[in-house]
């Protein structure tokens, strides 16, 4: 049985697809595991809003609301939305854990929407360059390393909180030049390290 929501510390996260234009080899789908947090979280169809709102509880007892789970949550872009209204609308806090390429997914910008009923975006830029960003994503689409890039520059003009991650001890990952992208777009750089996931 997967699970649609799910506790991290005193957060709520939400499964909101399985879906992801890329395929990290660090991801724990491509190692072979289901679960995050000894959670199963292998979905078997996208859900919708009306599938998830009822799980939510009490919004305002968790610090966030967070849209993460196994696959990147801006591919179910209505459900994300009409939750995040909902989550808002209760005076939540919202969250999104995202590869950053739902622009290029969905050919449009849609920083603007997002900013009506998000609060913080957690962005993974993964690489300093596009080289080592093919090593380690194996992007689908074509222009994604630009695309993240791209997406973190317009994020904070749209979000009040824009943090951008990359994983140390990946190989050829340069966490400094890392931080100095981020220093450039005017975000603040948190540097995860392998194995940790969540
Ligand atoms: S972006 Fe996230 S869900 Fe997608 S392949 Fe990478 S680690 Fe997995």
């Amino acid at each position: 049985m997967s699970q649609l929501v799910y506790d991290i510390r005193n957060s709520r996260y939400i499964n909101l697809t399985g879906r992801c234009t890329l395929r990290c080899q660090f991801c724990p789908k491509h190692n072979g595991s289901t679960e995050v947090h000894q959670y199963q979280l292998k979905l078997d169809k996208q859900p919708t809003a009306e599938e998830i709102i009822p799980l939510l509880g009490t919004v305002t007892d968790f610090d966030e609301i967070v849209f993460c789970g196994y696959g990147e949550p801006t591919l179910n872009l209505a459900p994300l939305l009409a939750i995040a209204r909902h989550v808002k609308a209760q005076g939540g806090n919202t969250r999104i854990n995202t590869d950053g390429l739902g622009n290029l997914f969905h050919r449009r910008n849609i920083l603007p929407e997002l900013g009506e009923c998000i609060d913080s975006l957690s962005i993974s830029l993964n690489a300093q360059d596009q080289a080592t960003y093919e090593r380690h994503c194996q992007p689908k689409l074509k222009g994604s390393y630009d695309a993240v890039r791209e997406f973190i520059r317009l994020a904070p003009s749209y979000i009040d909180s824009v943090s951008v991650s990359a994983i140390d001890g990946l190989e050829g990952v340069d966490i400094a030049a890392c931080q100095r992208i981020c220093d450039d777009a005017g975000v603040e750089f948190k540097h995860r390290h392998l194995d940790v996931v969540g």
